[in-house]
């Protein structure tokens, strides 16, 4: 652990490199299925596996996607687009080439904000967004003397997101990581699954004395298979620079790479033997040029963004900033919500409901919201009843809840009618009730009358029991206080 000393001396310094898979339906220069967990080797075309004389040609949707994530991110848009060849050697890269853009990523600059949990706001820039190929996949079976290579992953479509070296704390990678995800599951650009590597990340660590003009050296690290895993690279790292420093040794800007069973990471190789690449514009590609007019029709299809619904939630719906934070965290709970708020007016309650009842239904059962059994009409007509004094919300959310869940059809009116929980709110038929329980307990009412009011409780409690829990605690008490106070 660091000390508070050595804190307050050095200034941790994160940049973050995001490698997304795009969510497109062929790859990136062919027309072979992009797809995760198919038979080995399947998937792969003469030109995935970049046979001599074969031709690559873009994928239109994979550019649209990219322009999507520019676009959520304010980035500007680049035009006229050239991809590169980066060359080395590696044995799960069929062409000895990716193709990438090195120059002129498709989207420049640009920002994603984020929210730390003490409530801090901070806006982290973004580098650039370019678009790329993935490798394939070297698989070495625990025990087994050989690697085996799958070309299926070769050619799936890629964004790189970039950051500025604005990140200060592990934290504030946690949360920027959570952000991206979230953002390119609202663009159904990327699913974000980590565990099977469709959200990847590199991190570049360095330190500076607090207050410095110019940053540190950095290190990167990779291989980190989760968000958790990138916050704990990073602590770490700080930590081991922090001592080589300390103890007046030299940084050298290295790769390295993580290992989760231990927490620590291990020089993979160091700049001086790096590859150069030897980067040159792809002959077989001609210039993507993105129109006003594509850049129009890219703009008119974005999807709700996050940021959006949650504007949507506080000004027009009058929620608190924690609700809509919720709302918004998955993008099918936020459309769900905003389809139930035009069933109903009642926004707060159906907030509440959300928090409440639903998420736990959602937690307990394992559903995703696509499965949700519920309609968005059937839960407003719960809250009607609610909001009407129909029912009590216990009854609601204990009895009735269940039973809409089921999704049988019947209505969440209907469901009280069957259980006979409509509340007595009916102040004809709840009168006679509150009479005869005054009756039956004449020295308690004496009692109240001189001065034991808290004996309200036990009055409301008897009329509950005689009305088998229908009556509306609203009208029961109303009426109990005009007989008891007459
Ligand atoms: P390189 O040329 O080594 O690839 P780049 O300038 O392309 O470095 O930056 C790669 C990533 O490293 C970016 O995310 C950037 O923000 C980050 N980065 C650059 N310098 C530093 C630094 N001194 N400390 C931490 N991160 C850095
Ligand atoms: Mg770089």
């Amino acid at each position: 652990m660091l000390s508070e000393e050595l804190k307050e001396k050095y200034q941790l310094v994160v940049g973050l490199e995001v490698h997304a898979q795009l969510l497109t339906e062929s790859k990136m220069f062919a027309a072979d299925a992009n797809q995760y967990g198919q038979s080995p080797n399947t998937l792969i075309s003469a030109i995935t596996l970049g046979h001599p004389g074969t031709l690559p040609k873009v994928n239109k949707k994979a550019v649209e996607y990219a322009i999507r994530m520019g676009l959520a991110c304010d980035s500007e848009i680049t035009r006229h687009n050239i991809f590169s060849r980066k060359n080395y050697f590696y044995p799960d890269l069929p062409k000895g080439y990716q193709i990438t853009q090195d120059k002129g990523p498709i989207c420049v600059g640009g920002i994603v904000p984020i929210k730390l949990s003490d409530g801090t706001e901070r806006v982290i820039r973004l580098n650039r967004v370019h678009m790329e190929e993935d490798a394939g996949k070297s698989i070495h079976l625990a025990g087994e003397p050989d690697t085996l290579v799958d070309f299926n992953r070769a050619g799936t479509p890629l964004v790189e997101i970039v950051t500025e070296p604005d990140i200060r704390s592990s934290e504030e990678a946690y949360v920027f990581l959570g952000e991206i995800k979230k953002l390119v599951k609202y663009l159904d650009i990327c699913d974000g699954n980590m565990e099977e590597g469709s959200l990847r990340c590199d991190a570049n660590v360095s330190v500076m004395l607090k207050g410095a003009k110019e940053y540190g050296k950095k290190v990167e690290v990779k291989n980190m298979n989760s968000f958790r895993n990138v916050a704990k690279a990073i602590d770490h790292e700080h930590e081991r620079i922090i001592g080589l420093l300390e103890a007046g040794k030299e940084i050298v800007s290295e790769t390295r790479t993580f290992d989760a069973d231990t927490g620590t990471t291990a020089s993979m190789r160091t700049k001086e033997d790096l590859n150069d690449y030897r980067y040159f514009p792809e002959p077989d590609l001609s210039p993507v040029v993105i129109s006003e007019e594509w850049l129009q029709s890219v703009k008119g299809s974005m999807p709700a963004l996050p940021r959006e619904l949650f504007a949507k939630f506080v000004e027009q719906y009058g929620l608190p900033e924690y609700d809509a934070a919720f709302l918004t965290e998955v993008k099918g709970v936020a459309l769900w919500f905003d389809a139930l708020c035009s069933k109903t007016e009642n926004y707060k309650a159906a907030s509440n409901w959300m928090m409440g009842p639903v998420k736990s239904h959602l937690n307990e059962s394992g559903l995703d919201i696509a499965e949700y059994p519920v309609k968005p009409e059937a839960l407003a007509d719960l809250i009607a009843l609610v909001g009407g004094g129909k029912v009590a919300f216990s009854t609601a959310s204990q009895k009735i809840y269940p039973e809409l869940a089921k999704a049988s059809g019947e209505s969440a009116l209907q469901i009280a009618q069957r259980l006979n929980l409509i509340q007595e709110s009916d102040e004809d038929s709840l009168k006679p009730i509150v009479q005869s329980v005054l009756e039956e307990n004449a020295k308690k009412v004496a009692e109240y009358r001189s001065g034991k009011k808290g004996l309200m409780g036990m009055f409301m409690g008897e009329v509950m029991k005689k009305s088998k829990g229908k009556a509306d605690p609203k009208v029961a008490t109303r009426l109990l206080t005009e007989l008891l106070e007459n």
